[in-house]
């Protein structure tokens, strides 16, 4: 499917004017995203983060929809209330959480996994920039083996904890992966998800220019090249059942995927790797990928 410029200028802007942004931040691209799949009718719940800053100077708000600003661990709690009373009072609203991947994946985990075991009816949505950007480039649980921040200066020294694959073990109704780079994809996956009753989680990579190094004009190409290397896989889990997304599919094959270099060479913050630590990445990428394959030869 392809969106021209007349269609997309029809679609629901999930951003106004008045952003305190970066240059190039992939949140606003992925909040502009958010409001072309799921349209009106939706609340947001923000968790702690950049999101909370880039909106904008109060009393104003550059997030096309009504916003409440909560903790880190509030808002999956935050959000099912809402479902629930917008429920009691008949009116049709998508509740939706939009958190950080140190808000998902560390500070506000507990809750996350509370709400999925409830099968809570939202949709819980991870920005994924791989590190806590908005407090100074801290390493958080998603930020991967060698890439270096501010508090892991020599690089990090553990994995990426993998929060799509934690969340499919939570047994919820929707699970999916998505990347700016790939908007056609992404708001597909939202349109699919705003049908679905119960817990719904997606998780957007989010490459941040200022916490990865790299020109803020790339921010696109760096989301596209997670995809085409195998880092970042793109899948779908529905009515328990995963498919890997179109984009994704060269690789389940070792041999045709794109080596992860192309990816770690346009970001400064893996300028310290060395060969054995590239390696030892290569080997994470691999584990993630036989994960999925054992998945899908065993439904
Ligand atoms: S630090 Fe990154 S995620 Fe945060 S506002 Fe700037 S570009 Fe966006």
């Amino acid at each position: 499917m392809s969106l021209g410029l007349r269609e997309i200028l029809n679609k629901h802007n999930g951003i106004l004017s008045g952003t305190s942004a970066c240059p190039g931040c992939p949140e606003n691209m992925a909040m502009r995203m958010l409001g072309m799949g799921l349209g009106k009718d939706v609340v947001l719940v923000v968790v702690a983060g950049c999101s909370s800053v880039i909106q904008g100077n109060a009393p104003y708000n550059a997030y096309n929809f009504p916003t409440v600003n909560v903790a880190f661990a509030a808002g999956p709690a935050t959000a099912a209330g809402l479902a629930r009373a917008y429920k009691q009072r008949g009116k049709n609203a998508t509740v939706v959480v939009w958190a950080g991947d140190g808000g998902s994946a560390d500070i506000g985990f507990a809750s996350l996994s509370g709400a999925a075991e409830r099968n809570d009816n939202i949709l819980y949505l991870t920005v994924d920039n791989e590190a806590y950007m908005n407090s100074g480039g801290q390493r958080s649980g998603s930020t991967p083996f060698g890439a270096i921040t501010t508090t892991t200066p020599e690089g990090k020294k553990e994995n990426k904890k993998n929060l799509p694959l934690l969340m499919i073990a939570h047994n919820v109704p929707y699970v999916a992966t998505a990347s700016v780079g790939y908007p056609h994809d992404y708001i597909e996956k939202l349109k699919r998800a705003k049908q679905v009753e119960g817990f719904r989680y997606v998780h957007v990579l989010t490459p941040d220019p200022y916490g990865w190094l790299f020109d803020p004009s790339k921010t696109a190409e760096v989301a596209k090249l997670a995809v085409q290397t195998c880092y970042w896989p793109l899948f779908e889990y529905y009515n328990g059942k995963l498919n890997i997304s179109p984009e994704s599919l060269h690789c389940l094959d070792k041999r045709t995927r794109r080596p992860v270099r192309d990816f770690l060479s346009i970001q400064g913050r893996f300028k310290r790797l060395t060969e054995d630590q590239i390696k030892i990445l290569e080997q994470y990428i691999d584990s993630v990928w036989e994960k999925l394959k054992s998945m899908l030869d065993n439904q």
